[in-house]
């Protein structure tokens, strides 16, 4: 969930768009709204406010700090901040051309590097088994020669007072524009080295790449949306504490359980006979096993009887035990013309009689109705509220369906 949809709403995209989905919708508004295109304030102030939108929300730090709290968490200068940009200096980011931003260093101390987030996707199985996924991430590492310094003999760069990043202002036409530009006495370093200085592992560059095989465990039990955290496992750069990778849970749609919390739920077709005078049915469980389940003979289930398998359900993280599993019962009538004349007549003494037609004595009765198949060219049928395709009752109070296929 995120806290608050404006800026997707702004680029006219859905929370949950994907990078690719947001770039083209800035680039669709970009098309139309950009002051080369449109010459109207108007549109030169959408313009702006989808850079600005755009800014944010293609940094996944900014995204990941917007989505949890909205603008505020973007104002503070904090870890994913803004770092004091204003709207002005965005604008002028996107005139000349995509720089990014970089350079967040701000006064206030060292900053947390990003958090690396990555979505693994399990099936219920997995989720009811549990399982250990092994992981390669790449990653920047402090090198280990010149911890990290670089080289021997390391100045700090007075250029740029060793930001490595210096404003610069230009005009532009009536208007003067604010640009952060990397210092080119240090090339965005900060610092200076003398190339015979240099440490030859890293070749000044401070870090080195390395990749790393992380060991993800997924707990049986384990949910959509719970995370596993490997702290401080992001980039390392000097002068930054490294941020989480963060693995986070998603769950495939599973063709015949649903899940609800600790719960599953399960729809069982039955034929007639077993509905009424007992009998057995499987049910191939997420842990690979078949449950062989009885149905005593004569305990009748009626089409839409919810009964429930206790323990049978998924197991709750790090508490042991399991949740229930619930099944709701369909029931498959037989086909038409499934019996004889003298075989209806036999089931009519052991069913239970019909009951007495429903007519106050001296009502006026029509009696020309005959039945006839609905055809819905014919008869037009309209949507009913049965005929929802709201598949999933979430609230696990699966609703009592007609028997018909
Ligand atoms: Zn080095
Ligand atoms: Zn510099």
């Amino acid at each position: 969930m995120v806290k608050d949809t404006k800026l997707y709403d702004i680029l006219g995209v859905s929370p949950d768009a994907t990078d690719s989905q947001l770039k083209k919708a800035y680039r669709l508004g970009a098309l139309k709204y950009h002051p080369d295109k449109n010459p109207s304030p108007e549109a030169a102030e959408t313009f702006k406010e989808m850079s600005a939108a755009y800014e944010i929300l293609s940094d996944p730090d900014k995204r990941d700090t917007y989505d949890q709290f909205g603008e505020e968490g973007l104002t503070g200068g904090g870890p994913g901040g803004m770092g004091g940009m204003n709207g002005a200096d965005i604008f002028s980011q996107f005139f000349g051309g995509f720089g990014g931003f970089g350079g967040q260093r701000g006064p206030s101390g060292p900053q947390r590097g990003k958090d690396i987030k990555h979505t693994i996707s399990c099936t219920l199985e997995e989720l009811y088994k549990g399982k250990t996924t092994k992981l390669a991430l790449n990653k920047t590492v402090l090198c280990a020669t010149c911890k990290g310094k670089g080289g021997k003999d390391v100045k700090k760069c007075s250029s740029c007072d060793g930001m490595g990043m210096k404003f610069v202002t230009r005009q532009m036409g009536p208007m003067i524009q604010r640009f952060q530009t990397t210092c080119e006495v240090c090339n965005g370093e900060g610092d200076i080295i003398s190339p015979k200085d240099r440490c030859q592992t890293c070749k000044g560059k401070k870090v080195v790449n390395e990749r790393k095989i992380l060991e993800v465990h997924i707990d049986p039990g384990m949910q959509a949306g719970q995370r596993v955290v490997f702290s401080g496992e992001g980039d390392q750069q000097p002068d930054i504490i490294p941020g989480d990778v963060i693995f986070v849970i998603d769950e495939k749609k599973h063709p015949l359980f649903r899940r609800q919390g600790q719960d599953l739920f399960y729809d069982a077709k039955i034929d007639l006979l077993t509905a009424l005078a007992g009998g057995e049915f499987a049910i191939k469980h997420l842990s690979g096993d078949y449950l062989k389940v009885e149905i005593i003979p004569g305990e009748v289930i009626s089409p839409g009887t919810v009964k429930v398998l206790e323990g049978k359900g998924m197991p709750v993280q790090r508490h042991g035990g399991n949740g229930n599993l619930f099944i709701n019962f369909e029931v498959v009538f037989p086909p038409k013309g499934f019996a004889t004349e003298e075989q209806l007549a036999a089931l009519g003494k052991v069913l239970p009689a019909r009951p007495a037609l429903d007519i106050p004595k001296n009502a006026s009765v029509d009696d020309s109705c005959v039945l006839a198949d609905v055809d819905p060219l014919k008869h037009g049928q309209r949507q009913r509220g049965g005929l929802d395709e709201d598949e999933d009752d979430e609230d696990g109070q699966p609703g009592v369906q007609c028997a018909q296929q």
